[in-house]
This record gives structure tokens, sequence and C-alpha cells, in this order.
């Protein structure tokens, strides 16, 4: 579904992704991990072309993204929930998926309003309520729900579990794993690297721009040198 070969991003001179390779195949979730500017979410603004790369290809469902803009990119069913969520503070929470349908011109995708009030019941109960108030994990919840009104193949979620409890990350990740389970595709980058290891069936490990590591997750998991560096063991 998603090929990516030798991709370069420079920042005024600073290379934060020095020719990354990778790919995602239909109903796979796969996580990319890695320390504190390692270009996760550099990796990620790239693919939806939220920042522009200067060298390499992207493929996504078998055509090439250059040169199309973000919307067009999202539009192709590529969608891309940042880190810091972006939700529409100011809109109430139905306002907000109903914006996530209509911003990408969809009428009718596999996501239903009630399919994400189903997975996110809090969505239904505070449907009226101004978004800017719900807590970081409603918020996280709503994000993640507004790109389902959008109709993703692909779905790329960064950092989710930023700042949320460990109650409301496993609501997070549970949710997730059930859409991944009915058939979405998913590209997770995650600080929290044991948990993104566990819910994955494979995994990246990005290092100042670079690739490495991959394989199954669970190799990973278990893989002394990234326990150390990524797992806090
Ligand atoms: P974090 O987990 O801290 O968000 P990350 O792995 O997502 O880290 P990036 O945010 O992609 O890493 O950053 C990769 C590198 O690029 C870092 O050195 C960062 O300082 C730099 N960088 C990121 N965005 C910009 C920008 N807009 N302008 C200049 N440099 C940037």
């Amino acid at each position: 579904m998603l090929n990516v070969k030798d991709l370069h991003v420079s920042y005024k001179g600073i290379k934060a992704l020095r020719g990354v390779s990778l790919h995602v195949e239909e109903g796979e979730m796969v996580a990319l991990i890695g320390s504190n500017g390692a270009g996760k979410s550099t990796l990620l603004n790239a693919l939806s072309n939220a920042v522009r790369r200067k060298a390499g290809e992207i493929v996504f469902g078998g055509r090439e993204t250059r040169g199309l803009n973000p919307h067009a990119v999202a539009r192709q069913g590529l969608l891309h929930v940042p880190e810091g969520r972006q939700i529409l503070a100011d809109m109430s929470v139905y306002e907000n998926l109903l914006v996530g349908q209509i911003a990408l011109g969809r009428r009718t995708t596999r996501y239903t309003l009630d399919h994400v009030y189903e997975l996110f019941p809090v969505l239904e109960e505070r449907r009226d309520q101004i978004a800017g108030t719900l807590s970081g994990g409603q918020q996280q919840m709503l994000a993640i729900g507004r790109a389902l009104m959008g109709g993703p193949e692909l779905l790329l979620l960064d950092e989710p579990s930023l700042g949320l409890s460990p109650l409301i990350t496993d609501q997070v990740f549970d949710a997730l794993t059930r859409l991944n389970e009915e058939g979405l595709t998913v590209l997770l980058v995650e600080q929290n690297a044991l948990r993104a290891l566990e819910a994955t069936s494979r995994a990246y490990v990005l290092d100042r721009g670079l690739i490495t590591h991959e394989g199954p997750s669970a190799e990973l998991a278990g893989d002394q040198t990234i326990i150390e560096s990524y797992l806090g063991a």
C-alpha cells in the first residue's frame, strides 16, 4: 500500500531524514519508534506531503505522491493525525467529525458517525461540547474519529499516547487494534516504544534520520540493543 524509497528531508541544512526506505502492506499495523529528534514526525509529515522532500520516492496505492498538496494526499486515503492533534477547538465534537468528512469531499466512507461513536462512546456523550474543552484523551479520540470520517485507507498516527494517562492510553490503543482488525492499515509513531511494539506486528527503528532496525515487533522487543536504547531498560 505504501512504498517509500531513499527519502531525504532537510530543514535549512539540518538533515532530518537521510535516506529512509520502508513499506506498509494493506491490513498491517506497523510501528515506527525512535528517540527524541530521530525524525519520526518529519517522516509522517513527508508522507502526507506536509513537508517537502529533498529526494526519494513515496508511492501510495500505486501512485507517486510527488507534487500533490496534503489535501490531495488525504483525498487519496492517506490520513495523518498529527502530534498535538489539531482539532478545531472552537467547534463542537459533532462539527469536528462532520468537517472530517466534508473537508475531503467524501459523501460516504466506510466509517460512519455511528461507527465512530461506537468506537469512542464518550464522543457521542459529548457531541455538543466545544472540542477545546475536552480532556487530552478525548481530544485524541476526536482527532482519530475525525480522520476516520475522512475515509482513510492508511492512517498515520503521531504519538497518540502523548500526555495521556495509562487508562486512556489503553482505550486509544484498544480502538486502534480494533480498527486494524476491521481492516484499516495503520502506521504508528510512538515515543512509548514498548506499547507500540505490543500493539503492532512489524516495526522500524529510526535513529538520527536513518532506519537502523526493522522486523517483527516481538523480535525487536526482545532485542537487547533495542531494549537498552529505546525501552528504558
Ligand atoms: P520528537 O519525538 O521529539 O517529536 P521526532 O523523532 O519526531 O522527535 P522530528 O520532530 O522529526 O523528530 O525532528 C527531526 C529533526 O529535525 C530534529 O533535529 C529537529 O530539531 C529537526 N526539525 C524538525 N522540524 C523542524 C523545523 N520545522 N525546522 C527546523 N528543524 C526541524
